[in-house]
């Protein structure tokens, strides 16, 4: 089932969320309709918040990225299928000198700005079984997962600009909020929801 996307402005997406155990009701339905929500707007992730729950899962696959001609091969292959589940997720460790890349939310459609980030990250998780997992990332694998922590964390990219940045889009994320942009995928809007 395609569940609606929350739209920037909603208090969900700032809240820092909370972990989960095992046996988390639905956990198995949850994790493929948050799939089919991805999947249908062509996303490369998507966190729980994003479809109004505060917990601490998002999944990635940054697939569509992999045929980003631009990219060297060995970065292409690392992308494709790389096809990810990340529960209870900490990131232990960031390194290397900040590189910008052009990012975008699905919760933010048609805003796209640079973001400063580290390259190399490392993170314990548990994946879709609840193993316990410890894995090391660079690139854009890094940055995909670095945007979906960030909103378990309660923080969205537009939070990591800078005040000229921010007072120079701050019209189209109020827009954003009360629904006036044109998506193909289904969204909750916060200054909205009393209506029917
Ligand atoms: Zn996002």
């Amino acid at each position: 089932m395609i569940l609606p996307i929350v739209a920037y402005g909603d208090p969900v997406l700032k809240k820092k969320a909370k972990d989960i155990t095992k046996d988390y009701a639905n956990f198995d339905t949850l994790l493929e309709n948050m799939f089919e929500t991805m999947y249908n707007a062509y996303g490369v992730g998507l966190a729980a918040p994003q479809i109004g729950l505060p917990i601490r899962m998002f999944l990635v696959d940054t697939t569509p990225f992999a045929e980003d001609e631009d990219l060297s091969k060995e970065e292409q292959e690392n992308l494709n299928g790389f096809k990810r589940v990340f529960i209870n997720a900490k990131i232990v460790e960031e390194e290397g000198d900040e590189w910008a890349f052009n990012e975008g939310c699905l919760s933010i459609p048609d805003v796209r700005e640079d973001v400063f980030r580290k390259p190399i990250i490392t993170i314990e998780f548990l994946d879709e079984n609840f193993k316990a997992q410890k894995e090391t990332f660079d690139g854009l694998r890094a940055r995909v997962i670095q945007h979906e922590y960030d909103h378990i964390e309660g923080i969205l990219f537009t939070d990591k600009l800078s005040s000229l940045k921010k007072r120079l889009i701050k019209g189209r994320l109020t827009n954003i909020s009360k629904g006036k942009i044109n998506i193909d995928y289904r969204m909750r809007f916060p200054a909205q929801k009393k209506k029917r």
